[in-house]
């Protein structure tokens, strides 16, 4: 039967490399194409199979941050590829910032702004604000949550993730990118319970990202994991993966998706 209830099928797409990255691509139910991030360069190819699976364009590209794990593929795909991107929504701090902030990766955010002002795409790229309703489809938005945190300069560009939720029906999901403690605290003070919601993408590739009181806010049924194999087991013990998953686990999570098992679809309706 006709599923005639909106509704979207979103992939976490696994690196296919050693490195963590994230990349998420999601088809609605009025055929939209949406990318979220898009991982590492090296993962390109990968997400052009699934873009092209879709109809070789993408409706609506958010960028969280422009970290080259987030940041990477999408760069290869504006500068080497005919992939039309329609909308583009991301939110950075300037130039200077970074050369005064995080000045050893002040570069990838260079080869971003180099990226976000090719000519191709130059028209399609849009800042949003906080409190942004971007409508997808019938049932169907991008509600921006958090935008670049100019005044937080401590794990700068991490904090200045851009935060949003994506409603489907009554049903969200909460992105979350490499947000840190500090951004976490300004969020959960600017929302507080508002952060609830049903599926999470788990912050800084499942550790040293958001802060327990912040999950316990969200209460999720779901998480959404990009964690390899070394970093959900912290083989080289230096990563809070373990203490992550503890809260999660003491929250009642029962379904993570993990990115160390490959490639998952889940429909959200
Ligand atoms: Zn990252």
């Amino acid at each position: 039967m006709l599923n005639k209830k909106a509704h979207i099928e979103l992939t976490q797409i696994s690196a296919r490399s050693d490195n963590s990255m994230m990349s998420y691509i999601i088809k609605t139910s009025n055929n939209k194409t949406i990318v979220i991030d898009g991982g590492l360069k090296i993962e390109a190819e990968t997400l052009k199979q699934y873009i092209q699976k879709y109809g070789n364009k993408v409706d609506y590209w958010f960028i969280t941050h422009p970290h080259k794990d987030h940041v990477g593929a999408f760069i290869d795909i504006v500068e080497n590829s005919d992939i039309k991107i329609e909308n583009i929504y991301y939110s950075i701090n300037s130039q200077e910032w970074y050369n005064e902030n995080e000045p050893n990766r002040a570069y990838e955010a260079e080869e971003f702004y180099r990226a976000i002002q090719n000519e191709k795409i130059k028209e399609k790229a849009k800042t949003p604000q906080i409190g942004d309703k971007i409508k997808i489809g019938k049932n169907i938005y991008v509600e921006i949550l958090q935008t670049a945190n100019p005044e937080i300069t401590y794990n700068a560009i991490n904090n200045s993730s851009m935060v949003f939720k994506i409603h489907v029906n009554d049903k969200t999901i909460l992105m979350l990118g490499d947000i840190g403690p500090e951004a976490s605290e300004k969020l959960i003070k600017k929302y507080g319970k508002n952060l609830k919601s049903d599926i999470v993408q788990m912050s800084h590739h499942g550790q040293s990202g958001a802060t327990e009181e912040f999950y316990k806010l969200v209460e999720p049924e779901i998480c959404l994991w990009q964690s390899p194999q070394w970093l959900w087991d912290n083989v080289t013990g230096t990563f809070k993966t373990l203490e992550t998953r503890k809260w999660m686990e003491n929250l009642g999570v029962k379904t993570n998706y993990v990115a160390k098992d490959g490639d998952i679809t889940i429909t959200v309706e």
